[in-house]
């Protein structure tokens, strides 16, 4: 039983079904991101090797409607590891993940006014835990995810039910989910303006967990972590990874 961890924060329970649906405006935003990572030509077959050239509608539309499967996501991140091998992949769908949050979800009320709330804040812990509590609602507003945020002393833990990356199975035996390390740090930063909190994904549904979960170390990266380059996305222990 873990002792140190207190609820404070779950959105909505919601029914899973494989109809489970990602909103349209924040896939257009990560096409757009995909375009400007690999070029065109590179989105254009990863779209092909995901199968979904034909299927994604001709224009998607720039509001939130939840109207994107799931199983789109999951294969468009599937073709990246085809195409670019898992490293490669990796740090594409995290750049993916961070590069995305800020023309999706930016302009949104509860994006300012929890910026404009962080501010009156002394405590960092503080600002990160009212962070997380809008991430987790944007989260489960922008698809069928459901968030629990918990606090356990020297942590956050961030756990996603009904993962769209994850949403159809594979035979891996290491978390995969780097789209949504890439989203968390990608809302720090739009919301916080920093972007040096170590996050690690620990428990992962595409290697047979019941839920993809993250840990968001209160402290951040500390000058000695940084001097000795050990915020480099690739060369790192993956918890104190950064690119
Ligand atoms: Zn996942």
């Amino acid at each position: 039983m873990i002792v140190d961890a207190q609820l404070i924060h779950a959105t909505p329970e919601v029914n899973t079904s494989p109809a489970q649906k990602f909103s349209s405006r924040y896939t257009l935003e990560i096409l757009n991101v995909i375009n400007s990572l690999v070029g065109e030509k590179g989105a254009a077959a990863l779209l092909r090797a995901a199968g979904l050239l034909e299927k994604l509608p001709p224009k998607l539309t720039h509001r939130h409607e939840n109207t994107i499967p799931y199983v789109y996501l999951a294969n468009l991140f599937r073709s990246l590891d085809f195409i670019y091998g898992p490293r490669g992949a990796r740090s594409i769908a995290y750049q993916i993940g961070k590069q995305s949050f800020e023309p999706a979800f930016g302009s949104f009320d509860i994006v300012a006014n929890t910026r404009a709330k962080q501010e009156k804040l002394f405590s960092t812990a503080e600002k990160l835990e009212i962070a997380l509590c809008t991430l987790a609602e944007i989260s489960a507003q922008s698809s069928d995810q459901h968030i629990v945020l918990a606090d356990h002393t020297d942590h956050f833990r961030f756990t996603v039910g009904n993962c769209p990356i994850c949403s159809v199975p594979m035979n891996v035996d290491l978390p995969i989910c780097y789209f949504n390390v890439g989203y968390l740090r990608g809302g720090l930063q739009s919301i916080l303006g920093l972007n040096d909190f170590p996050i690690q994904e620990t428990e992962c549904m595409a290697k047979g967990d019941p839920a993809c979960v993250f840990t968001i170390r209160k402290k951040r990266f500390t000058i000695n972590e940084i001097g000795n380059g050990l915020t480099g996305f690739l060369a790192l222990p993956e918890h104190l990874r950064e690119e």
